[in-house]
């Protein structure tokens, strides 16, 4: 239903410029408008919702907590947060867990961390320590991450810039290996790119970056938060490699969509630079965030989740390979349940126009740039769902090609 303008521009800071639907139900993978019109969700909060809308489970651990215990600060310690912390461990293969809310804070804390150990372990000059970041990367809105932002959009109008990064081409080596000096202490990477439009460095580059950090004593840290939890069909997107980042920072799913949880997990000896009264968050690792967590922790740990998330992205693959085959599609990237997909020019539609459309046909999706859009259904979606997602595309882009007279 269309909002008046007037109030939402009156009203609303305008950093954001959604669809025209207003939302006011979910179950799983469908969501209401004020109208009573269903959609399929293609979009899932960016991969917050990797449990779909109103998830039972997730609710009952919510609602269990809320009635005992919300929040305490850190000044106190509470019972969820050590079991919250070993079992995040446990499931990502880490040592040590520092809990925030959003990612932007895991990002912020990771290079902290970094920073800290660089001068205290390292040995790294004082205020002389660079991080390699990538070109077309998106680790949040902060100012020292828009700072290293290669996006106008997100970074113009908001400096003075936090000096310390190094920014290289995505999946090149060769120019990390250039990048580093004696005052690098960490190098900074999506394992995939999400918000660039699923974009997957080349294969071998993730085993190198790793082999590549432990010989210059550089910090690997891989930033999960949107490819991590499933979303893959893996746990970590690292794990369809077999490496371990010395930290990883993970949020969005980890909330359950319910609440921004988020956590930096990786090595002992690095998270323990940050001591008492260094670094902190009032809300961080609270009593309902670390209950969200565990029940986001249990049903990861049973694996079938990822099954599924790895099974039905064959599904979505092929029928993208499909639409790429009848030439409505310039390129097509996936892994798991989540894919990135270019329509080809010649059609003649922008990826908002695109998403415009399949809104109008009940499926909701978000476009990243220019004619690219993301596809990421909650992982719980049914295989007869995701088919019936990927009909609607299908004939939303046949009939734009008829349209304009390419068959
Ligand atoms: C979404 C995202 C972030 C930022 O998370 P917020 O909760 O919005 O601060 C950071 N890194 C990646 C890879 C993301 O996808």
């Amino acid at each position: 239903m269309l909002q008046s303008t007037l109030d939402r521009t009156a009203v609303l800071a305008p950093n954001y410029r959604p669809l025209e639907v207003t939302l006011v139900s979910g179950d799983n993978c469908w969501v209401t408008d004020v109208d009573g019109k269903k959609y399929l969700d293609c979009l899932a909060g960016y991969s917050a919702l990797n449990f779909g809308h109103n998830n039972p489970e997730l609710n009952q651990a919510v609602v269990d907590q809320l009635h005992k215990l919300t929040l305490v600060s850190r000044a106190f310690d509470h019972d969820q947060m050590l079991p919250f912390a070993k079992e995040l461990t446990e499931l990502t293969g880490t040592e040590m867990m520092l809990p925030m809310n959003t990612g932007a804070e895991a990002v912020e804390s990771a290079i902290k961390a970094a920073r800290k150990w660089g001068y205290e372990v390292k040995g790294v000059a004082p205020e002389q320590a660079n991080i390699v970041v990538a070109e077309n990367s998106f680790h949040g809105r902060t100012t020292t991450i828009v700072s290293f932002s290669t996006d106008a959009d997100a970074k113009n109008g908001y400096g003075p810039y936090t000096p310390g990064f190094r920014v290289v081409p995505y999946g090149d080596i060769e120019a990390v290996k250039e990048a580093i000096d004696e005052n690098t202490v960490a190098a900074l990477f999506e394992p995939i790119q999400g918000e660039s439009g699923v974009v997957m460095p080349p294969e071998n580059f993730l085993p190198d970056l790793r082999e590549l950090c432990t010989e210059n004593d550089v910090l690997m840290i891989l930033d999960e938060i949107q490819s991590g939890l499933g979303r893959t069909g893996d746990t970590l997107a690292q794990d369809l490699y077999g490496i371990r980042a010395d930290l990883t920072t993970l949020g969005k799913a980890l909330g359950g969509g319910v609440l921004p949880v988020s956590a930096v997990v990786g090595r002992r000896d690095v998270l323990s630079v940050l001591t008492p009264g260094t670094h902190g968050s009032t809300f961080g690792g609270n009593p309902l965030a670390c209950a969200v967590g565990r029940a986001v922790i249990k049903i990861l740990k049973e694996g079938e989740v990822q099954e599924r998330a790895k099974r039905l992205g064959e599904i979505l693959g092929e029928r993208l390979d499909k639409i790429q085959e009848d030439g409505h599609l310039a390129e097509v990237r996936h892994r798991g349940l989540w894919a990135g997909i270019d329509v080809e020019p010649r059609l003649g539609l922008t990826g908002r126009q695109l998403c415009e459309r399949l809104a109008e046909r009940g499926m909701l999706c978000k476009d990243t740039h220019g004619s690219t859009i993301r596809l990421a259904p909650p992982l719980t979606i049914s295989e007869e769902d995701l088919n019936y997602a990927m009909d609607i595309l299908e004939s939303v882009l046949n009939e734009q090609a008829a349209e304009i007279g390419i068959v």
